[in-house]
């Protein structure tokens, strides 16, 4: 009989329970988990291929020192005696740690641990800072802490889903797949999408919004207005719970302006207002195509605004929702993996809140500022202030924003380290130090999904090699630099009952992140555990399924901000780059392809790195499809192949993120991106990218 194992898929956001099986002979097998509430036993085809990416084809099996086979002890020393030699000499700031949203809950507590309570210095941001830093950013703005307010059921229950820079049935296609059997079901459920492209989500809308690239915040500023002036908003809301409505209405801005911006026919605009103002139940989601912006967080609060004014928040069928992109970027979140954020959503800007995260860790000293979020992280490396860094679970050779450079300022830092399961990806050839990490199905710990949702990953596999788990690398190097009691875990389970500890420590139910009550969980129950969501404060058993029906804000007053965005310049393009590249994922590749790459099934979707353009644009450049395109911006150039289709709009491209120099030359995608951020979130704007393109 095949043992079977319940985890969870490491793709997306959504976070499937997965049921994995291991037969006799060893084989592997995966199903959707029919009792996880996130997915009901659905999975999708990056999923379903997950037992074909398992092998140990590339696997980094033992410690590597300069290329060289060496003992865990050996490099492990060496890790330690480098970072505190780069911390004696140039201080805390001179080294960082660069993470990833594939890190499970467990890593990322300890690596937080270690770099803000023990070195001092808050440099440790992540790969999720590309994903959802805008969300992040907003939701404080608005509501006085990082919470996502609804559940998925919320896209079910609806009358109206209106996807915001999301490209759903292939980002998040599980979650697409609820929507579109509540809308066979029901098909008075309104679909809007608002996206430049005409995506495969678009094709379940009653309504596409194709407006101009990075427009979202003149398209809601717009609405705001249309809500105000229809007397569609909830004075009572409004009045109890709220502060800045007049500020936020004195900024918002007319329907002919709307138009203008966003460049759409004015009885689609119209249609997108009526429909809002007449449905209370809304649920807007948001992703990459709202927070990878130089306005992303302006993005966001401009939806939220519009959700705050018509008091459609944390009741069934209503909210606003961000979709995360990554299976952890929540989990991140919770234990203050990001550089401008202290653990357990505390922030790192309040004395009160360093002093108690620092006397529960029991720390020598405390990060006071926030640290280098992940573009300026490695501007920093480049400029020859970070000394030491550690890059775990993330390729930013190929996903980093100005990837050229990112790769040229890694190989001239003086001491890199690299913790991931194979030993050829494009950052892992440039490390001192190579650490040979577990794999999923090989580790330990949880998760948290877009819908708050904690989950385990579960080990069903002996690890191969010497692999260890990520928090063990990073608990034995904080050992080795002198703090051995802080760092003495052996285990998972203790590292999340440390974690829930602290979310319930001097202030429980004082704020939105709160599982106090797996505060003293054990190995067995923390093996057991099943899939929930926060908060679940000690003591008071099932937390708020959803939040902020009634209020309860996080700022001080208990009151939510509406806050006053201003619509920004959107078009980058000039007469030497007069394209705009709009960056993404396809359905059946994860990030750089470094797992899903494996599966031969998952590559006959789309088997090359390609670029979508307009038939008529094609004809102007002389690209002819299924030709080879070069496209160039001041950063790089990458060579793909040409996809003609008129789901794109004339003037842009669309390019997938994903292929790497392993798969073919010339199609890093990121090389082409600039180095431009959010000034709030710190986010990369990766999806207004002003290009040349031409045959090549
Ligand atoms: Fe995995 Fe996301 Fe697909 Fe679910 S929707 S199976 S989490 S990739």
């Amino acid at each position: 009989m095949p043992v079977e194992t319940k985890t969870t898929c490491p793709y997306c956001g959504v976070g499937c329970g997965v049921i994995a099986a291991v037969g006799e002979d060893g084989a592997v097998s995966v199903r959707g988990d029919p009792d996880h509430p996130s997915n009901y036993g659905r999975l999708c085809s990056k999923g379903s291929a997950l037992a074909e990416t398992i092998d140990l084809d590339g696997r980094i099996l033992h410690p590597e020192i300069a290329g060289r086979q060496s003992t865990w002890d050996e490099a492990l020393d060496l890790v330690a005696e480098k970072f505190s030699a780069a911390i004696a000499e140039h201080g805390p700031d001179s080294v960082a740690f660069y993470v990833s949203g594939q890190l499970l809950t467990e890593d990322y507590y300890v690596a937080n641990k270690l770099m803000k309570g023990f070195v001092g210095s808050a440099n440790i941001d992540t790969n999720s800072r590309l994903c959802m830093s805008s969300s992040v950013a907003g939701h404080r703005r608005a509501f006085g802490a990082d919470t996502v307010p609804g559940t998925y059921e919320d896209l079910e229950l609806a009358d109206l889903v209106v996807l915001a820079g999301s490209n759903l049935a292939w980002c998040h296609p599980v979650l697409y797949q609820r929507l579109a059997a509540a809308k066979a079901r029901r098909p008075g459920l309104k679909v809007v999408v608002i996206d430049p492209r005409r995506t495969m989500t678009a094709d379940i809308a009653d309504l596409h919004l194709a407006i101009r690239p990075d427009t979202d915040v003149a398209l809601f500023a717009g609405l705001f207005s249309h809500l105000v002036k229809n007397g569609a908003v909830d004075q009572n809301f409004i009045a109890a719970h709220t502060m800045g409505f007049s500020e936020a209405f004195a900024a918002a801005v007319s329907f002919p302006e709307a138009l203008e911006r966003t460049g759409l026919p004015a009885m689609q605009l119209r249609e997108f207002y009526r429909l809002f103002t007449a449905s209370e139940k809304v649920v807007t989601c948001y992703s990459q195509g709202v927070n990878q912006s130089s306005s992303g967080t302006d993005k966001v609060n401009a939806i939220l605004n519009c959700h705050l004014a018509t008091g459609r928040i944390g009741r069934p069928g209503m909210g606003p929702f961000s979709l995360t992109g990554q299976p952890n970027a929540m989990g991140g979140r919770e234990v203050g993996g990001l550089a401008n954020m202290l653990a357990a959503h505390m922030e790192i800007e309040s004395a009160e809140d360093r002093d108690r995260v620092q006397r529960f860790w029991q720390a020598p000293r405390i990060a006071e500022k926030p640290g280098l979020k992940a573009v300026d992280l490695f501007c920093a490396v480049a400029e020859g202030r970070i000394r030491a860094l550690w890059i775990m679970a993330t390729n930013p050779v190929v996903s980093m924003p100005d990837a050229d450079a990112v790769e040229a300022a890694i190989r001239a830092c003086p001491f890199v380290v690299v913790s991931d399961i194979l030993r050829e990806t494009d950052t892992a050839r440039h490390a001192d130090v190579l650490l040979p990490s577990r794999g999923w199905g090989e580790k330990d710990g949880t998760v948290t999904n877009s819908e708050r949702r904690v989950s385990r990953q579960r080990a069903f596999l002996g690890a191969p090699g010497e692999a260890r788990a990520d928090w063990w690398q990073l608990a034995e190097v904080g050992r080795r630099m002198g703090f051995a009691r802080a760092f003495a875990y052996d285990g998972a389970s203790g590292i999340f009952a440390e974690h829930a500890a602290l979310s319930a420590f001097e202030n429980g139910g004082s704020r939105d992140f709160d599982i106090g009550t797996h505060a003293g969980i054990g190995p067995v129950a923390y093996d057991a555990l099943s899939p929930f969501q926060w908060p679940q404060p000690a003591g008071r058993g099932e937390g708020e399924t959803r939040f902020f029906a009634n209020g309860g804000f996080y700022h001080p007053d208990g009151r939510a901000r509406f806050v006053a965005v201003m619509p920004a310049a959107a078009d980058r393009t000039d007469a030497a780059y007069p394209f705009t590249l709009n960056t993404g994922r396809i359905r059946d590749q994860w990030h750089t392809m470094t797992r899903s790459g494996k599966s031969a099934r998952l590559s006959t979707h789309i088997a090359e790195p390609f670029a979508e353009l307009h038939p008529r644009d094609a004809l102007e450049i002389g690209v002819v499809p299924a030709g080879l395109v070069e496209i160039e911006s001041p950063r790089g150039s990458v060579v793909v192949r040409a996809l003609v289709t008129d789901r794109q709009a004339r003037g842009s491209l669309f390019a997938p993120m994903h292929w790497n120099d392993q798969f073919a030359a010339k199609a890093r995608v990121d090389t082409l991106v600039p180095p431009l951020t959010d000034r709030i979130s710190g986010q990369p704007a990766s999806k207004n990218v002003a290009v040349a393109a031409r045959p090549f």
